[in-house]
């Protein structure tokens, strides 16, 4: 089912979308991710079933750049008991609860001894909070204020059955997809946070269903998706995948994109990169309260991506930016944060920016020596012999003005203040009348600086 009209136009009817991407998170939404370890490959399993992913290995212990990929975590149990036995915190009633990469502990101690593990939010008394110490081997628990308070000055038995192991693996996911080029456009999301429904499940749902769109289409530009480990996955791909680097030439970190927030972009370190200005165009009088955000070196993996060594065009793809709204890192990241909608707009929103990159072509007209007559190619009028509104007359001069084999088509748009789509359709007019052919390779789209 490979058609040629974009991203955009193949996604099912509205409502379609977003429902599916919304029960694909609230599937992923129990399991217990880490940075490593069984939750990420359930993960990526799931998500299997909509991509076609491929799960890949790499040895705890592995250098990569300036990093070692760390002992693989598994926890089985973690509990908290009271003298009478009763359970007063537990893993099993959320995954939040056990601090991630707690090492292994099974002790009875008093509540003063214990009180330096326990993590709560005591301004915000119902929530639990989200910890991790991945670098730094300790154990711990996270609960809300009220659990704490109701916790008598007596001992406790605890319960950590955790395993750090040397001899594990870091487990990532990763699609494929060619296109006619080999330039490639990377996208790529964490799946290292456990039960938080904005950040991450709506972006891992959101992208994997946006793997098996981009693999239904014909696209000009090579698709890869990277389902990884926050910074540790990143890096990891980065330093096994030095050879491919220079294929990529754009790319998109995406994440919480599940609430209503936004939408927000944050540039690439290059920050005129055509998947910055693709963005520019689609957020610009967009609902909500779009932002478009200067690139900043913290964050999620366009960290990596953006690290100076790699410096690729690399923005990121947010509805609330991450640390910005109060459910974030709590347990109040529920499934109730995220909607249908708001993915399904989120999704629209990426096609729309990837419809636009992968669009940007260099054209040439075939007659630059003054304006060709239109009215004779039967450009300016309908199929019913009616003029054809001011717009795409407008659209039709401004590409056989800028088809000088410089310019892309996102400069096009921006040039012309045009919807980049009816750049788009009139190139296409321009191309079927003979009147455009694409220019020749390499001198290639937006990428260059403007003079
Ligand atoms: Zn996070």
């Amino acid at each position: 089912m490979r058609g040629g009209g974009g991203l955009l136009d193949s996604l099912p009817a509205a409502g379609l979308p977003g429902a599916a991407i919304y029960d694909l998170a609230a599937e992923l939404f129990p399991l217990n991710r880490s940075l490593t370890g069984d939750g990420v490959r359930q993960t990526l399993q799931l998500l299997q079933t909509v991509a076609p992913l491929e799960i890949k290995e790499v040895p705890s212990g592995t250098p990569v750049l300036d990093w070692h990929v760390p002992p693989e975590w598994n926890v089985r149990e973690a509990h908290i008991t009271d003298v009478s036995g009763r359970r007063v915190v537990d893993l099993a009633d959320h995954t939040l609860h056990v601090v991630g990469y707690s090492g292994p502990v099974d002790r009875t101690m008093t509540l003063a001894e214990l009180r330096p593990h326990l993590h709560t939010l005591p301004d915000r008394p119902d929530l639990i909070p989200y910890r991790t110490s991945y670098y730094r081997e300790t154990w711990g628990f996270c609960l809300t204020q009220r659990q704490l308070e109701a916790m008598p000055d007596t001992s406790y038995r605890v319960v950590i059955d955790s395993t750090l192991n040397p001899a594990g693996s870091l487990t990532y996911g990763e699609l494929f997809i060619p296109g006619e080029s080999d330039d490639e456009v990377l996208l790529s999301t964490h799946v290292c946070h456990p039960s938080l429904a904005n950040d991450n499940c709506s972006g891992m749902a959101l992208l994997a269903w946006l793997g098996r769109q981009i693999a239904g289409q014909k696209m000009r530009l090579s698709y890869r998706i990277l389902l990884i480990p926050g910074t540790i996955g990143s890096i990891a791909w980065l330093a096994l995948n030095r050879d491919r680097i220079g294929r990529i030439k754009h790319g998109l970190v995406i994440s919480n994109v599940g609430d209503g927030g936004g939408p927000t972009y944050k540039r690439s370190r290059r920050g005129t990169a055509p998947i910055d200005r693709a963005a520019s165009l689609v957020l610009q009088g967009s609902e909500g309260a779009p932002r478009l955000i200067d690139f900043s070196p913290y964050g999620y993996d366009e960290r990596q991506y953006c690290s100076p060594g790699f410096d690729l065009a690399v923005g990121s793809f947010q509805r609330s930016r991450w640390g910005e709204y109060a459910a974030y890192h709590t347990s109040a990241d529920n499934l109730e944060l995220i909607r249908p909608e708001h993915l399904e707009r989120s999704l629209r929103l990426v096609a729309g920016m990837l419809d636009i990159i992968d669009a940007d072509v260099v054209w040439q007209s075939t007659m630059p020596y003054g304006e060709p007559q239109l009215g004779r190619r039967g450009l300016y009028d309908d199929e019913h012999g009616r003029p054809l509104p001011e717009a795409v007359r407008m659209a039709l001069l401004w590409v056989l003005n800028l088809a000088d084999g410089r310019h892309g088509l996102i400069d096009m748009a921006e040039r012309s203040g045009l919807p980049f789509a009816a750049i788009k359709a009139a190139v296409e007019r321009l191309r079927v009348a003979g009147l455009l052919v694409p220019a020749p390779p390499r001198q290639s789209a937006s990428i260059l600086p403007s003079p």
